[in-house]
């Protein structure tokens, strides 16, 4: 891990009607989980209404406990090509196991989360769509190895990959994990994929998500990936680190002024 940033390129995707990396920055947004049809449909057109292009929903949800909520699955991608439909959102949602590839057909961005980051079938898979793929780094792994799991896609044919920090496991405990801010440009001076990074699993809580958010745009990142629920204090999942709507709207005129000043 020691090339200099001035050999790397930036990778600038084509995600339907956007692009991301190579200068172009997108919000990315939504519940943790897609929780019913309203839901998704209002938390939708608010993000969009914000400037989020892209719509993020669970549906196969990696649950710690199995007695909490783990996603409504298959119906849970059908409310998200709905949410699509009506707002024109692109969207991201996670999978969590090779049989369930014939479900994303339409999903625009296939999620691996941080728990399958090292799962090398479902990677190798995944290599051969040509799907964007939005990486997630496993709380307990180093960049080199995230870029190694990215490895895996580009190896087998998948070009489309953008890698996202979601906070490492450390010893830590005023937050949920300890967002690696440094992620940004380190993996900048490596990799000339897009770089994005989640506050809102890196920092576990709602009031931390907005600073990290803006401090991971000053540090270069090509997106944000947020949190945002209508009403936090009942999801099903991930409440409390869930903006609310109009946290979102002001957090995200804030992002444009940081990007404007960069
Ligand atoms: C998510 O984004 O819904 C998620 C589960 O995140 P992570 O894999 O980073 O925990
Ligand atoms: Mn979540």
């Amino acid at each position: 891990m020691n090339q200099q940033s001035n050999e790397i390129k930036p990778i600038r995707l084509e995600l339907g009607k956007i692009g991301l990396g190579a200068g172009e920055f997108q919000l990315i947004a939504g519940p943790c989980s897609v929780e019913n049809r309203e839901q998704v449909l209002r938390i939708a057109q608010a993000v969009k209404a914000a400037g989020a292009t892209i719509l993020r929903g669970g549906a196969f949800k990696p649950r710690s406990s199995p007695y909490t909520f783990q996603g409504l699955r298959e119906h849970g991608i059908e409310l998200l090509l709905a949410a699509k439909r009506a707002t024109g959102l692109a969207i991201v949602t996670e999978i969590t196991e090779l049989g369930q590839l014939p479900l994303f057909t339409d999903v625009d961005i296939i999620q691996v989360g941080a728990r399958n980051m090292q799962n090398f079938e479902l990677l190798r898979e995944l290599s051969h769509s040509q799907k964007p793929i939005l990486l997630k780094r496993g709380m307990g792994n180093t960049l080199e190895e995230l870029l190694l799991s990215a490895e895996y896609l580009l190896a087998g044919g998948n070009q489309r990959v953008i890698l996202c920090e979601r906070g490492i496991r450390t010893f830590e405990h005023s937050t949920r994990y300890t967002l690696d801010i440094s992620a940004v440009p380190v993996l900048k001076s490596l990799t000339g994929l897009p770089v994005i990074v989640d506050p809102s699993h890196g920092t576990g809580f709602s009031h931390l998500v907005g600073s990290m958010a803006l401090a991971a745009t000053a540090a270069g990142a090509d997106g944000l990936m947020i949190e945002v629920h209508d009403n936090p204090a009942a999801a099903l999942s991930d409440g409390q680190q869930s903006l609310t709507p109009e946290q979102f709207l002001v957090l995200a005129e804030q992002v444009r002024k940081i990007r404007a000043v960069l």
